[in-house]
């Protein structure tokens, strides 16, 4: 995750669709008790992002409050985004213990990765979202 060169742009809202939802909340439940991940793809207006595909991708740590992507599959899904004309707007990750808060180890990687951070908490069955600008801003979450 370290060198993942991301895609920068503030954005206030996220928009999911209920079957992407579904796909990642079902991603998150089959890797309980450790926190799964995935890559967000879609376009990006400066304002709202919007998500039009979901690349789910393994947990490499197999951890409970830790997350890596391989750098195979990162490219792997830099290449798939691109196939389809579309940016990775957002990293997913699920919280199995804790609340939809991003932990000291997600901010620092949020500095090197300055897309939008949804988190999901398998605890409290909640989506909630994030981007790092010079401060922590909380993204609304909108399921259509
Ligand atoms: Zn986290």
């Amino acid at each position: 995750m370290d060198d993942w060169k991301g895609y920068r742009r503030i954005s206030l809202e996220i928009v999911l669709t209920e079957n992407q939802k579904e796909i990642l909340v079902k991603h998150a439940q089959s890797n309980f008790p450790n926190e799964s991940c995935a890559l967000l793809f879609g376009t990006d207006d400066s304002k709202t992002c919007t998500v039009k595909d979901v690349f789910l991708v393994e947990n490499v740590e197999k951890s409970p409050i830790n997350f890596t992507i391989s750098n195979e599959e990162l490219l792997k899904g830099y290449k798939e985004a691109e196939r389809k004309k579309l940016d990775v707007i957002g990293i997913f990750h699920s919280h199995p213990h804790s609340e939809a808060v991003p932990s000291l180890t997600d901010k620092e990687f949020m500095v090197g990765n300055p897309v939008v951070w949804v988190i999901f908490s398998n605890k409290h069955n909640d989506f909630k979202a994030y981007i790092l600008e010079s401060s922590m801003v909380q993204v609304s979450v909108k399921i259509v």
